[in-house]
């Protein structure tokens, strides 16, 4: 493998903590993790990849970097896990640095290459582990930090207040009787047979979105609301963070405000990660095979 050289990065989040952590403390959230969190995939993944280089092309950091061979998948994971593995959790903050960089923003968890790996070794599963050992030292990317801190205050990634919630949809309602006669938006409607969730950018900055997903409802004839409390907001970035703790909050909401509305499923507008961590990593953190409604995507 060719030598790792990035230009320098510098970023509050990840340089403050690392300013005023000592290397104990990364020690234990590496063991934490790595002996203690971590399934047996990781044993398996790490002692069966053959460094064959298969699923390099499938990653689109490696092929948007002139196939510099430092940002094969694989390549990601030896210069992070394995670098850990070896020196027994043992790792310097400058280590720390250089893991937070490569798994913060050169892997986006995508898992493409997985699908092209002949023995189904899931990197990005592995890159996950190094932000879960990140986020437990406190060693995250601030703009990243700030959203999961909103998540834990109220449940949204935007800071947005329960109160500012009602007035936006309120606010649109009334903008849409423009277009469609006594268009209603409805907010804690009972019984519905959909729970439309949003995305948190559509209640501050792109607000047409929801008005263009109410169109569609009243057109469609659905039977449909929306929640009239915090857990609106589908998406969920404590999953880039690997704050699993937070993620489960969050997932449990959505699905508590559908139990309290009794609707038959939820519906979630686009955005890739919120599906993942509602449909499959959220629901499973909180200990059910599958979602216990249905939790569809917009577009199904
Ligand atoms: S999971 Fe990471 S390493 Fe794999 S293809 Fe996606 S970005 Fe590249
Ligand atoms: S992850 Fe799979 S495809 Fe990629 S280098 Fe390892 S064995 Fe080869």
């Amino acid at each position: 493998m060719t030598e790792f050289k990035r230009k320098p990065v510098t970023d509050i989040g990840i340089d403050k903590t690392l300013e005023s952590i000592d290397e104990d403390r990364i020690k234990k959230a590496i063991d934490r993790v790595l002996k203690g969190e971590a399934s047996a995939r990781l044993k398996t993944f790490v002692t069966t990849c053959a460094r064959c280089g298969m699923c390099s092309a499938s990653c689109h950091h490696y092929l948007s970097h002139n196939n510099d061979p430092t940002y094969a998948p694989a390549a990601k994971v030896k210069q992070t896990i394995w670098d850990m593995l070896k020196k027994d959790g043992k790792v310097s903050k400058d280590d720390i640095k250089k893991y937070a960089r490569i798994v913060f923003s050169e892997c986006n968890l995508c898992r493409r290459c997985v699908q092209f790996c002949p023995f189904g070794i899931d990197i990005a599963y592995l890159i996950g582990l190094v932000r879960r050992i990140c986020c437990l030292i406190g060693a995250v990317p601030q703009y990243i930090q700030d959203q999961v801190l909103s998540h834990m205050q109220t449940t949204n990634m935007l800071w947005f207040r329960q109160d500012e919630w009602l007035d936006t949809v309120q606010w649109l309602e009334d903008e849409l009787r423009a277009e469609i006669k006594n268009a209603r938006i409805p907010l804690g409607k009972k019984n519905a047979e959909i729970l439309y969730l949003a995305h948190g950018l559509e209640a501050k900055y792109m607000t047409g979105l929801l008005t263009n997903m109410a169109k569609i409802m009243i057109v469609a004839g659905v039977n449909w609301t929306m929640p009239d409390c915090d857990g609106w907001d589908y998406t969920n970035k404590s999953f880039y963070a690997q704050d699993t703790e937070t993620m489960g909050m969050v997932v449990r909401r959505h699905y508590e405000v559908a139990f309290k509305l009794n609707v038959k499923r939820i519906v979630m507008g686009e955005c890739g990660h919120a599906f993942r961590t509602g449909v499959y990593e959220g629901a499973r953190l909180l200990g059910w095979k599958e979602e216990p409604i249905p939790y569809i995507h917009g577009v199904q």
